[in-house]
């Protein structure tokens, strides 16, 4: 007879069944799935550690007749565990743990197998591999210090970022918050204090994760009802990097949760890395208990870099591609990219591009070009006037209408449009839009703001207006 995991599992399943309450059965054995059968070790995967505990607690010795039966006295069973609160990646980690099984006859002699050895367990309890579960950084290697140009505009995040990595936990930066405009370089940095932290301090538990990231799997975890073992499984790093916690705003649990791992970690003096677009006294709809916690640490801006900052940062990203390029063209590119560091790689790859695609040399004139796209596509401010003529266009109303007192909601909902533009388009303050729509306050179009955010979330109709006019209005 030829025995596979599948055919040994079904007829210990159908002994089981005959032996447990129905109800137990479906809890316990159903949601089982035999792996592997490698001489008489069964490996068979259960869905979470809990899952594992339970049947080592209650069923072992059901479990052992069972196997026993099917593949005699040597019978083994080994557990693929999925962890399932490893938070860090996407597929699940899959801990393999030998049943400790205990023979009730002869509890003093346990043996249990690893796939690899065998060796002798005194403590039927410790649980090989469990207690350091390894979990992936996250972190990319590519953004590390070497590559970081220094400059004024980020001295001070740099040295402290520096100072974070060669203590973690062990300075007063902690947390430490990283925070300054788009493409300036904050993702990077803070990756280069974890990569430079897992180079120094290899054991160290670090993870980098993104705030949306975080709490996508915070609202999981609540929705699967393993809320705890998310924050254990947080509570465990030794170094948490979070990027970009500007989008915990509004998010009332996510906030929440994070306050209470921030708690946990900072006691233990284990070291968090934040990023923000803002300072934190520039953060909106964050409670004021988590943006106290932020002022705990350092808050250190990194700023637009200035010429001599921009032209180094060019010329590493050359030097590091191996392309030459004549100083005046370099200058050019830096005198007319000013205020983002990504902007000024974006030109670099394109001026490779376009260079090698067309056979062309670098020129003033190919440069001056790519400059004009990126300087185009990124300087075209849209005025408030000019959206709310293209959302009252949108809907078909005038402008008048748009801003007018009626309280009728497709109205309501193209004002309320108009302002959420105007305040993710311009520069203009909240008032400042509010006076310009129709006299309002800065509070209505908060509002507005918050309003939008929530619909596009729950309406469909409601985000392809939103994405619709998006289009629109950016070009
Ligand atoms: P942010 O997260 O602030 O939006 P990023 O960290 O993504 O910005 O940086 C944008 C790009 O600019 C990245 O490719 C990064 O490597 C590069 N960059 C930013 N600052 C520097 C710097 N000081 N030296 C070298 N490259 C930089
Ligand atoms: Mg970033």
């Amino acid at each position: 007879m030829n025995y596979t995991a599948d055919s040994v599992w079904t007829e210990c399943l159908s002994f089981i069944k005959d032996n447990i309450k129905p109800q137990a059965y479906k809890t316990w054995f159903e949601p089982i799935k035999p792996v592997k059968l490698s001489g008489e070790a069964l490996t068979i995967q259960v869905p979470s550690k809990f899952f594992y505990e339970w049947l080592e607690e209650h069923y072992i010795k059901l479990l052992r007749v069972a196997l026993v039966r099917q593949l005699g006295n040597d019978a083994k069973l080994i557990y693929d565990v999925k962890m399932e609160n490893s938070y860090s990646s996407n597929r699940p980690q899959i801990v393999k743990i030998p049943s400790s099984n205990r023979d009730p006859l002869k509890p003093q002699n346990v043996t249990v197998s690893l796939e690899s050895d065998k060796r002798e367990l005194r403590n039927p309890f410790i649980i090989p591999g469990l207690q350091k579960v390894k979990i992936e950084s996250q972190l990319n290697p590519n953004y590390n210090f070497a590559n970081f140009v220094e400059g004024d505009s980020n001295r001070l995040a740099r040295s402290a970022g520096m100072a974070v990595s060669n203590k973690p936990g062990g300075t007063s930066f902690n947390p430490l918050l990283i925070y300054g405009g788009v493409g300036l370089g904050k993702t990077h940095l803070v990756h280069a204090i974890g990569v430079q932290i897992k180079d120094k301090y290899p054991d160290k538990t670090v993870l980098y994760i993104s705030s949306e990231k975080f709490s996508q799997q915070y609202i999981d975890s609540v929705r699967s009802n393993t809320r705890n073992d998310f924050i254990h499984f947080y509570q465990m790093i030794d170094v948490l990097i979070i990027d970009d916690v500007q989008f915990f705003s509004g998010k009332a649990g996510t906030q929440d949760v994070f306050f209470h791992i921030f708690n946990h970690l900072h006691q233990n003096g284990k070291q968090v890395i934040l990023s923000s677009d803002k300072a934190p006294v520039d953060m909106q709809d964050i409670e004021q208990r988590l943006l106290s916690r932020f002022k705990w640490g350092l808050s250190a801006e990194l700023q637009a870099p200035d010429y001599e900052t921009r032209v180094s940062i060019l010329q590493n990203k050359l030097f590091r591609d191996g392309v030459e390029m004549p100083e005046d063209i370099v200058a050019y590119i830096a005198k007319n990219i000013k205020s983002n560091v990504r902007e000024l790689e974006g030109v670099i790859i394109s001026m490779i591009a376009q260079a090698s695609f067309n056979k062309k040399e670098f020129s003033i004139e190919l440069a001056k070009q790519i400059v004009d796209k990126f300087v185009k596509n990124t300087k075209k401010e849209v005025s408030v006037d000019f959206i709310q003529k293209e959302v009252s266009k949108y809907f078909d109303m005038d402008v008048a209408t748009l801003q007018s007192k009626t309280r009728k909601r497709h109205v309501v909902q193209a004002r309320q449009l108009a302002m959420y533009f105007a305040k993710r388009l311009t520069k203009a303050s909240l008032a400042s839009i509010g006076s310009q729509i129709g006299h309002r306050d800065h509070a209505t179009v908060l509002h507005a703001c918050k309003t939008v955010d929530n619909l596009t979330e729950t309406d469909k109709q409601f985000k392809k207006y939103v994405d619709d006019l998006m289009k629109k209005l950016s070009f």
